[in-house]
């Protein structure tokens, strides 16, 4: 296994700046997931890692090599894609040790390094089959297994869940969690979805229109985001986000509304502002997630315009300060549409960010 580091890291298409001077260290045996909306660079990013791009400008290294002019079959990396890009016409142990053939190993020695990935992977009933009679997951897991046997010095993952339903999703997480333990491998995993990249990952790289808003572990950018995008891409419901403006110590969200500041954050008199609120920490008095906190705020008698039982909490819609906002309730029990409920707010794990540059004031 390896080191893999971009410095600057720069892809222009013609005149479109899709990737803009990206810089990241990923230690040996780390697992990376580069997150973030559609178009933000992360796939252009892989793909150049990967050497199935060429790089505008900026370094490529994996372990002490610069790799940015090695065609791919150099770099020592496997690559795992959304489309598992299968051959149909081979068997799946043919499909596993076609990259080593085609590299000139001896057939013994192939078929040892596929018997093992198949061990591994808990395919070695199906490797005489073909792609056709697999399902989705077993075709997943046999593109896993045609990237092991390879043994590379980095994986990199592109999306390689997006075609299963949400179940098997949710296995092939487990799976490749205990993978990556099993096999202390460096992995680029690429996703849209936060809540794989949050499980999955050792660090997560939030990317924003060619750029890295924060690199952080899922704890550092769910609890303390850098900026309000982050803020709200990470978290499921997503953070509730309020315009204010400050007004002698205090948030002011509307002419009827005012909370007090939260603590700890260098807001200016007169700044505007924007308020990030999880849901987990509004709710209704003797239901929140936090049993311990400095709530400062007073319940709030608050009406429920909507609610959604989840089994085992409740997502309650409510407005407050001309905006709508996401309370979540634990133990929860039947709540009625125009119920009113006294709701803490607990602005000591509030965020407030720059109205203008998104930046956390925290
Ligand atoms: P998604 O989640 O939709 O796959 P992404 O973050 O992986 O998105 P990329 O595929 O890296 O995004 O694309 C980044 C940007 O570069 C997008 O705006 C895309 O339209 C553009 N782009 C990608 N490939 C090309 C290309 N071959 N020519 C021109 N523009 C491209």
């Amino acid at each position: 296994m390896a080191t893999l580091s971009l410095s600057r890291l720069d892809k222009n298409y013609g005149s479109f700046h899709a990737v803009k001077g990206i810089d990241l260290d990923v230690a040996d045996g780390e697992f990376v997931a580069l997150v973030g909306p559609s178009g933000c660079g992360k796939s252009t990013t892989l793909r150049m890692i990967a050497g199935l791009e060429d790089i505008t400008s900026g370094d490529i290294r994996i372990g002490d090599r610069v790799v940015n002019d090695l065609p791919p079959r150099d770099r020592n990396i496997s690559m795992v894609f959304q489309s598992y890009a299968l051959y149909p016409h081979m068997t799946v142990g043919e499909n596993m040790g076609f990259t080593l053939k085609i590299a000139g190993r001896g057939k013994a020695e192939i078929a040892e390094a596929v018997a093992k990935a198949a061990r591994v992977l808990e395919i070695e009933a199906l490797l005489d089959r073909r792609p056709a009679q697999l399902s989705g997951g077993q075709r997943q897991r046999v593109a896993m297994g045609r990237a092991i046997v390879r043994d590379p010095d980095v994986f990199l993952f592109d999306e390689p869940l997006s075609n299963l339903d949400a179940k098997l999703r949710g296995q092939m997480r487990t799976e490749i969690k205990e993978l990556h333990a099993r096999l202390e491998s460096t992995i680029v995993y690429v996703t849209h979805d936060q809540v794989e990249a949050m499980t999955l990952a050792d660090r997560i790289v939030i990317m924003k229109d060619g750029r890295i808003e924060q690199v952080g572990s899922p704890d550092e950018v769910f609890n303390r985001p850098a900026t309000q995008f982050v803020a709200g891409f990470i978290g499921s419901p997503p953070m509730n986000m309020a315009d204010a403006r400050v007004v002698g110590g205090n948030l002011r969200l509307s002419d009827e509304a005012e909370l007090p500041l939260p603590p700890g954050v260098a807001a200016q008199d007169g700044q505007n502002v924007v308020l990030g609120l999880r849901p987990d920490d509004i709710y209704p008095q003797g239901h929140g997630i936090h049993t311990e906190g400095g709530d400062a705020v007073e319940p709030r008698d608050l009406t429920v315009k909507l609610s959604e039982p989840l089994g085992n909490e409740t997502l309650l819609f409510v407005d407050f300060g001309g905006k709508g906002w996401t309370a979540r309730m634990l133990n929860p029990r039947i709540v009625k549409r125009g119920e009113v409920l006294g709701f803490h707010m607990d602005l000591s794990r509030a965020h407030l960010f720059d109205a203008e540059t998104g930046r956390s004031l925290r």
